[in-house]
């Protein structure tokens, strides 16, 4: 069966030339331009009841994390939210549903000053499409640009909603109270949009993808739309406590981090020039950055744990 990637590539790719698209098919965002000097940064996600969330999750979580991974999105691109629609598809018309969803979504939204300017509402199995809308007025951090000697950063830490899943399949046993805890934590995600945007206007990089799919599969990403190979440095990935509770083996901790997804933080790199102004940066706004590898001219991804070569069989999430 053809995969996910393959497929977009096969059957959608290649008419997204016209007037005004200034990047089509392939980043976190599309870009449209206006003629001013700034763009348009555009983005649709879905989230399904069974793929993306489990049946009965709180509608509070599902509100807030329906709008933050296309914000994510944007972030991604180092692009200011504005605004976004909404696409709603429901079983029924249950009110104490609604109003929780509702509390969950703007919540953020307020928090990130964007506006709801449409959707679209259905009946059918759970399923909530958002779309958003950001502008920029500096260059854009796109996953083409890459360089070798560049150093590989990320926000935040990685593996709990890896662990969540894991956990909420019954393959990690952990008590109901403590999966609760995770779902919070693996749903209820820090925005990255200022930082991204900051990151983006100081001109300290101009490449980022969010990590939806797994840290190793989104930055393969990276690699292969600038033509470039990197060494990832496995033991130096942040993770969060909840990995050293739950999870005795110091490798299926790193491999959660790596290849488990979901994490919805930004991974950019900065050109080694920048390093030092970057360190700065981070330090004045307070998110975590950690950096975990380096762009080379290997034309391939190495995978190191405590500077040994890392290379178990794992794949990244695709839906095909
Ligand atoms: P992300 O994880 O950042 O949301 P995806 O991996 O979902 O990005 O998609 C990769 C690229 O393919 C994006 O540029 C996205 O807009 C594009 N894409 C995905 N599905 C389709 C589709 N059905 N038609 C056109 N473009 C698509
Ligand atoms: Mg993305």
């Amino acid at each position: 069966m053809i995969g996910e990637f393959d497929l977009i590539k096969k059957y959608f790719s290649g008419h997204d030339k016209g007037k005004n698209v200034e990047l089509g098919i392939g980043d976190d965002c599309a870009l449209m331009s206006f003629g001013r000097d700034e763009s348009l940064a555009i983005t649709t996600d879905t989230q399904n009841e069974g793929i993306h969330f489990f049946k009965g999750t709180d509608p509070y979580l599902l509100g807030y994390k329906s709008l933050l991974v296309n914000l994510s999105d944007l972030a991604a691109m180092g692009a200011q939210p504005r605004a976004f629609t909404l696409s709603l598809t429901l079983p029924d018309s249950n009110e104490e549903f609604l109003t929780k969803y509702a509390r969950g979504l703007f919540e953020l939204a307020k928090g990130e000053h964007v506006a709801l300017i449409g959707g679209n509402t259905t009946k059918g199995p759970l399923s909530f499409t958002i779309s958003a809308y950001g502008i920029l007025r500096w260059g854009a951090l796109e996953r083409s640009n890459a360089k070798v000697g560049d150093g590989i950063y990320v926000t935040g830490t990685l593996g709990l909603p890896g662990l969540y899943v894991e956990a909420g399949y019954g393959r990690i046993p952990l008590d109901k109270s403590v999966l609760s805890s995770l779902c919070y934590k693996s749903m209820h995600i820090e925005c990255r949009c200022a930082f991204a945007r900051d990151l983006a206007e100081r001109e300290l990089s101009s490449c980022a993808i969010d990590i939806s799919d797994g840290l190793v599969g989104d930055l393969m990403h990276i690699l292969k739309l600038s033509g470039v190979g990197a060494d990832l440095q496995l033991d130096k990935l942040p993770l969060p406590q909840e990995l050293y509770d739950y999870v005795a083996d110091p490798v299926e901790r790193y491999k959660l981090a790596a290849w488990g997804g979901g994490d919805y933080e930004l991974l950019f790199t900065v050109p080694s020039d920048l390093e030092e102004d970057a360190q700065e940066y981070f330090e004045e706004c307070g998110d975590q950055v950690t950096r975990i590898g380096t762009i080379t001219d290997s034309g391939q991804l190495r995978v190191m744990f405590n500077d040994k070569i890392f290379a178990p069989a794992m794949k990244s999430f695709e839906h095909f």
